[in-house]
């Protein structure tokens, strides 16, 4: 079968938006248009029906009660409110504002937000992973203090998909009386939650990573034992128990919540499936090739996520034989440099490496045959550009790399 070029891997940067979700949509633009605020007419009431039932379908999918559910512009928004909204609340008096710990390989969502707020006097402990990516929950432990506000840990990292003990996390958290806030982006909808069981009292998701719209996001806030409070960030209206002021966007949250409907339904289904293709790619990539690294622990990582590094070839030259296929590396561009991913060197990988890594992120229209055509194409490439290589010339004369004394100029 001939598959469509391009190729799109790269559904952890963002998924295509399901059909059934755009149907569910399609009413609340020009039919249903009311704003949900609107309290005392028909048009107001139909909006507001809508977003409870998404209210509930986000619920439901996550095992909270849908008045936990605060509507939100998506994680980045999200991560804001609760990182910030919970330490401003929380906040001692004194020199030290109170102290806050989380993980160095966050997503800058929640890193940014963290170093804002060191800026306006917390202390915050960054947290380096072990070499396969997962914290444990000894880590988190170690790092509390008696003035310790909030712990806030990713449960599924974007980058390599590791999985963090969340539920063992939320548990310590408790016990402590700390509130603990998680990141749940990457794993909410593709893996079962419940934040009941897993003592969480901040979870942070987004549409259009679980193939709803962009621009909608949800955070969960715990209502009792204990009751969560947030300082807002945005003011206004009062909206969303006052936490998160302005007009609700009706019909992205109809699409967010018929998201979560399907994502329950189909979640087995998909998971399966993906970690099948997953393993595949990995086990014929490695199969054909030498010196490639699976990045992060491998039984601890989401179905659907493979981070491989490429020893001997260059980054940007792996991207360009492979142009037809979307995925990320492990380069990220910034204005000047190119600056190796920041979660693979906090890993203790290499800079050379980490410029040669790929990130593969199947989804839900991820094909077989894609996965076949794409490991064709790195296999092809890889070999090509190594032929070239007079560091894999060395290699494989037995040359050890890391023990040659290179000139400096
Ligand atoms: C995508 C992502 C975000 C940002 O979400 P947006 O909805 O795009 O703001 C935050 N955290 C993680 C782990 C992500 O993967």
């Amino acid at each position: 079968m001939a598959v469509n070029l391009p190729i799109y891997l790269d559904h952890n940067a963002t998924t295509p938006m399901d059909k059934r979700v755009l149907d569910a949509m399609l009413p609340y633009f020009c039919d249903v248009f009311g704003n949900s605020a609107s309290r005392n007419h028909q048009f107001g009431w139909d909006a507001e029906a809508a977003v409870d039932t998404a209210r509930e379908q986000a619920a439901a999918l996550i095992g909270a009660k849908p008045k936990e559910i605060i509507w939100t512009s998506g994680s980045t928004e999200s991560n804001n409110l609760a990182i910030k909204g919970a330490a401003r609340m929380y906040a001692k008096e004194g020199e030290c504002k109170g102290h806050i710990i989380t993980s160095s390989i966050e997503h800058k969502a929640t890193l940014d937000p963290c170093k804002r707020l060191q800026m306006e006097g917390f202390d915050v402990t960054f947290i380096d992973p072990p070499a396969d990516g997962v914290h444990t929950v000894d880590q988190i432990a170690d790092a509390i203090r008696e003035d310790t506000i909030l712990v806030t840990v990713m449960w599924a990292n974007n980058e390599i998909g590791t999985i963090n003990p969340i539920p063992e996390i939320g548990k310590l958290c408790k016990e402590k009386g700390i509130v603990f806030h998680t990141d749940a982006t990457q794993w909410v909808g593709k893996m079962p939650t419940n934040v009941e069981e897993a003592g969480i009292d901040l979870l942070s998701w987004s549409g259009h990573k679980i193939y709803g719209p962009k621009g909608v996001g949800a955070l969960y806030v715990r209502r009792r034992k204990p009751r969560i409070r947030l300082e807002p960030i945005i003011d206004g209206g009062g909206h969303e128990r006052g936490m998160r002021s302005g007009t609700l966007n009706v019909s992205g949250i109809v699409g967010f919540g018929q998201a979560c409907e399907l994502c329950s339904q189909d979640m087995q289904t998909d998971h399966d499936r993906l970690k099948a293709l997953r393993d595949r790619l990995e086990a014929r990539i490695t199969e054909q090739l030498d010196g490639c690294e699976i990045n992060g622990n491998k039984q601890n990582r989401l179905p659907h996520t493979s981070n491989i590094s490429f020893a001997w070839v260059e980054g940007e030259s792996l991207l360009m034989a492979m142009k037809e296929i979307a995925v990320s590396s492990g380069s990220a561009c910034t204005s000047a440099s190119l600056e190796p991913s920041y979660v693979l060197k906090n890993l203790g990988v290499g800079d050379e490496l980490a410029h040669s890594s790929i990130r593969f992120g199947l989804g839900r229209i991820t094909t077989e045959e894609e996965i076949d055509y794409t490991v064709d194409k790195i296999v092809k490439g890889v070999e090509h550009l190594r032929k070239m290589s007079p560091l894999y010339e060395m290699h494989k004369e037995g040359i050890d790399l890391s023990k040659v004394e290179w000139a400096h100029h």
